[in-house]
């Protein structure tokens, strides 16, 4: 089986996961809210995003979070790959939006 650089596959990361043991926590989007907030400079839980790998939208306080101490990953609740990452230090902060195809704010 062949991939494209960055891609992922849904069993690989399980096994990643695994190897992580307890550095990361898995929780939901509003568990991120404050940070979502602070970088969109708005509330982002009722936010949607359309998701580039299966194309559904996810509400993002309904995304699966994965959090650790330099930052978090939002997954596509539908096919667990990733929306966002946020990755952070004490001078800046970057966010990476590779795998949404669009946001939806409410007006
Ligand atoms: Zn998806």
């Amino acid at each position: 089986m062949t991939s494209s650089p960055g891609a992922e596959d849904a069993t690989d990361w399980a096994a990643f996961e695994r190897s992580l043991g307890d550095r990361i926590q898995h929780v939901d989007g509003n568990a991120v809210a404050g940070q979502l907030a602070q970088i969109f400079r708005g509330d982002m839980t009722a936010a949607t995003g359309r998701c580039r790998h299966c194309t559904s939208e996810t509400v993002f306080a309904e995304a699966r979070v994965e959090l650790d101490t330099s930052g978090f990953i939002l997954r596509c609740p539908s096919c667990t790959r990733v929306l966002f990452t946020v990755v952070s230090n004490d001078k800046r902060t970057w966010v990476d939006l590779q795998g949404i195809e669009g946001i939806s704010l409410p007006s």
